[in-house]
């Protein structure tokens, strides 16, 4: 069976490092492909979620700061700068292709409270409703350690949970989970199926982050976990090439497919 094409309801996460140039500034070309393909979903009758990253180094370039910001407040203020330019990016390039976005900003404590929660999720189902692709981040501006998620891999996975997705989508600058750092051991073999994650799995994930991004492979497993433990699969795919998608929904093998419990 193919589980992604038979999927309706998917959440996809993009990171910061697929979103952005080393220089911190945004990958035009990489959104603009990523909104065509999420559009071209759309319209085959899926119903997209996108969680986003990428406001702290949208943020950073536009206000040209030059370091990673040390405190919490400075951090609150270059991502409302940040958050802001990301959707006025993703607004312009999902409506070249007729689609209208949504933003949602959620910090931990919102999914903790049945009310709040409960507004969140009809919020979600209503901007499907209305043909909308909701577009998720953490509420960084608001968001200090009590609260915030912390990262966008764990961000996205509770977003699946709250909106009864069929697939979680994890677009990341790797090509899935290998048995070993194939930074450094280019003999490092890809794993195709993941079972069930247990501790060989969660040894492979070593503690590699991106420089722009804040997950790493921990943080993405974490997700893998969350999901599939709530019966919802996931997948771990290279968003170098978001028409990489196309050929997960034909069921090629392309990353690594976390089966759900
Ligand atoms: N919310 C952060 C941002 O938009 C990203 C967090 C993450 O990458 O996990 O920059």
């Amino acid at each position: 069976m193919n589980i992604i094409k038979n999927a309706t309801r998917i959440v996809f996460k993009v990171g910061t490092s697929t979103l952005t140039h080393d220089t911190g500034k945004f990958n035009l070309n990489r959104i603009d492909k990523l909104a065509r393909v999420l559009s071209d979903f759309k319209n085959a009758g899926k119903e997209i979620i996108l969680v986003s990253s990428g406001a702290m180094s949208a943020g950073s370039a536009k206000l040209r700061v030059d370091h990673r910001p040390s405190t919490i407040v400075e951090k609150q203020a270059i991502s409302a700068v940040g958050q802001n330019e990301l959707m006025r990016i993703y607004d312009h390039s999902f409506s070249m292709y007729g689609q209208t976005v949504g933003q949602i900003l959620l910090t931990k404590d919102v999914l903790d409270n049945e009310t709040s929660k409960q507004n969140a999720q009809n919020t979600f189902n209503m901007l499907i409703k209305m043909q909308c692709i909701p577009i998720v981040n953490e509420n960084d501006t608001i968001s200090f350690e009590e609260i915030k998620f912390g990262d966008n891999d764990t961000l996205s996975a509770y977003v699946a949970l709250l909106c009864g997705a069929d697939a979680l989508v994890l677009l990341s600058d790797i090509d899935g989970l290998y048995d070993s750092d194939p930074h450094k051991n280019p003999a490092a073999k890809l794993i195709h199926t993941v079972t069930k994650i247990d501790e060989t799995i969660l040894s492979y994930a070593g503690d590699a982050g991106s420089e722009r991004g804040t997950g790493g492979l921990v943080t993405k497993l974490k997700a893998a976990e969350i999901v599939c433990a709530n019966g919802i699969p996931m997948f771990l795919i290279n968003g170098q090439n978001p028409e990489i998608l196309y050929d997960m929904f034909e069921g090629m093998n392309v990353g690594t497919y976390f089966m759900s419990r």
